[in-house]
């Protein structure tokens, strides 16, 4: 026979390890059965297999995912499959294999191979076979809080009845498919809307929302036809209540972000309630990931990001395969890695989008596309939540505070003004700009030739930064803001801690040119520029108390005329809105030039 059997595969397999050598085992199926579901609403066939390394024998069910393979007769009785992905769950004291993933080696032997005993029947005499609970090959990480025990809770209920006073809470990380009679605890953090769909086999219509627990457990639940009808109006986005009965299926990793293995189906036996909330469970439950880490991600992977909203473009309307009309509305968004990323909003969504440049914004389960370089896009099933009370925020406020966030990349490649000093910046005055409609929010470039009026002196014209780089990108610098602790400054960004920090400036000046004025800010490099000492120098000067020279320094620099790339942008403050501008690029006016690009001006004018 030119196919083996794996020696100890059933054992290993009930240990949730894999057979010595370290390789899949290759086990013979003897036998399949289908179970006929109980549940004639969304039923699905689901096959129990019999597996055997030729000395022993174990029950196993197959994930519906494989049920194709026996639709297909390529998994038939007496087939030798190799075990790519395999858990056992231990239930009432009985060993549960789920094979998530095989492949059938060789097609049906004419016999069975060996003489194999039931496993079950031999554990007790086989030394080192424990087989552990809620463990699997994969290397997607098991819940840490997962236990099969309920835990036995009593819950307030807002309308208390008897039957569900008190009732065993399981743990959401602990649902599995060959449980029945569970009952979990949890808030809603998501609730989608309700879809019809229509097609050949038949029409319905259908909801989903996203449950978490005080273990931080997550888990999808769906309800279909006349459950969703049921539910609709039951379930209300972050409210908490108690869930039982229910289909537990493995879920799809291509429609559901979630953690969960598995996901629920609601029937007509579920029973939903909803209970007081004590506020031991999360909201959304996120897991960010860094707006410069997102081109280490894989196309259709789901993500959470928080950012800042650096850019907000105009509803567009696109037409589908389908043919149907579909809003969307792309907007940017940054974050301290300076960099910043395309997200595009859908449906109502986009058309309800109202939330300023500035805004603090959470995203979970944005699909990552790898269309022109790196962009998310929202799903039906994602959530976004403007200014939320998390560290995460609270950190992204003070560095866009501090820096103004105009100095990031696009990770997606679009000409977008604002991400970097490149692109066309057309000569405006500052009325021009005035008359410029900015309350979209996006920056608009321009070149403006002023003069300036005056530079005020100020100790916050520059801040302490960190000296050290960048940790996302090794060939910047830090820069995030750092503060003293006993002698020494200490950066959360880079964990780095410095004897002292680098000065960089944020240098606001008075600028003036033919039609008008405006404070424009200068970043570190332009300030410099302009000043000719680094911060550090000005500093300096300022402690040893020789303020005259600072003074003087301002004064020598006041009233140049300078050619100013700039950038523009209206921001909200307290609910009014203020152009900013800061400045890119600073460089001498050449007045032969600018002489004859007036004359041609004056020319063109007088025909
Ligand atoms: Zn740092």
């Amino acid at each position: 026979m030119a196919t083996s059997l794996t020696p100890g595969a059933v054992q290993a397999i009930q240990a949730n390890q894999k057979p010595e050598g370290n390789n899949f085992p290759v086990v013979q199926v003897l036998g399949i059965k289908k179970i006929q579901s109980k549940n004639k609403q969304n039923s699905q066939d689901r096959y129990r297999l019999v597996l055997s390394d030729g000395a022993f024998y174990q029950q196993a069910m197959l994930g519906i995912q494989q049920n194709e393979l026996i639709a297909a007769g390529t998994l038939a009785p007496n087939c030798v499959v190799q075990l790519k992905e395999y858990l056992c769950n231990q239930i009432h004291g009985k060993n549960i294999v789920i094979i998530l993933n095989l492949e059938v080696v060789c097609g049906p032997l004419d016999a069975v191979v060996g003489n194999p005993q039931n496993i079950e029947q031999q554990a007790s005499q086989v030394p080192g076979t424990a087989p552990a609970a809620m463990k699997k090959l994969t290397p997607k990480p098991e819940p840490t809080t997962a236990s099969l025990k309920p835990v036995q809770q009593h819950t307030k209920l807002a309308a208390p009845s008897s039957s569900t006073q008190s009732k065993n809470i399981f743990p959401i990380a602990s649902l599995n498919p060959y449980q029945n009679k569970w009952t979990i605890k949890a808030r809603v953090t998501r609730k989608g809307p309700m879809k019809t769909w229509n097609n050949n086999k038949g029409s319905g219509n259908l909801f989903s929302v996203d449950l978490v627990d005080n273990q931080g457990g997550e888990i999808r639940a769906t309800c279909f036809k006349e459950t969703a009808d049921k539910f609709i109006e039951v379930f209300e986005e972050g409210k908490v209540y108690l869930v039982s009965r229910g289909q537990i299926k493995f879920a799809n990793s291509k429609f559901n972000p979630l953690s969960h293995d598995y996901e629920i189906t609601l029937d007509n036996t579920s029973e939903v309630e909803l209970c007081q909330d004590d506020g031991a469970i999360p909201t959304v439950q996120y897991n960010f990931e860094r707006i410069s880490n997102l081109v280490n991600g894989t196309k259709d992977q789901m993500v959470d990001v928080i950012g800042v909203i650096s850019d907000v473009q105009d509803v567009a309307t696109i037409n589908t395969k389908a043919g149907k009309e579909l809003s969307k509305r792309d907007i940017f968004v940054a974050d301290d890695t300076n960099s910043s990323v395309k997200v595009t909003i859908w449906a109502d969504r986009a058309e309800q989008f109202n939330s300023p440049n500035g805004t603090i914004i959470a995203i979970k389960g944005a699909r990552l596309s790898d269309y022109g370089g790196v962009s998310l896009s929202l799903t039906a099933a994602s959530s976004m939540e403007v200014n939320p009370d998390l560290p995460e925020a609270h950190r992204l406020r003070g560095w866009f505070d501090e820096t103004g966030g105009t100095i990031y990349q696009s990770l997606t490649q679009q000409f977008t003004p604002g991400a970097g000093d490149s692109g066309p910046a057309p000569k405006k005055s500052f009325a021009e700009i005035k008359e410029e409609n900015l309350s979209s929010g996006k920056p608009v470039k321009f070149t403006n030739r002023a003069t300036i009026t005056s530079i005020p002196d100020k100790d916050s014209s520059w801040y302490t930064s960190c000296p050290g780089k960048d940790p996302n990108d090794p060939s910047r610098n830090c820069n995030k803001k750092v503060n003293e602790s006993n002698g020494q400054w200490v950066c959360d960004k880079c964990d780095g801690t410095f004897p002292a920090p680098k000065l960089r400036y944020i240098l606001h000046v008075a600028c003036a040119d033919a039609t008008g004025t405006a404070w424009v800010t200068l970043f570190d490099d332009v300030a410099q520029q302009l000043l000719g000492q680094p911060a550090e120098v000005i500093n300096a000067w300022k402690s040893e108390g020789n303020s005259d020279a600072v003074l003087q320094l301002y004064k020598d620099k006041t009233f140049q005329t300078l050619n100013m790339k700039m950038l523009a942008k209206e921001e909200v403050y307290q609910g009014d809105p203020k152009v900013k501008y800061s400045v890119q690029s600073i460089s001498p006016v050449n007045y032969a030039t600018e002489s004859r690009e007036l004359i041609e001006q004056i020319r063109q004018l007088t025909g």
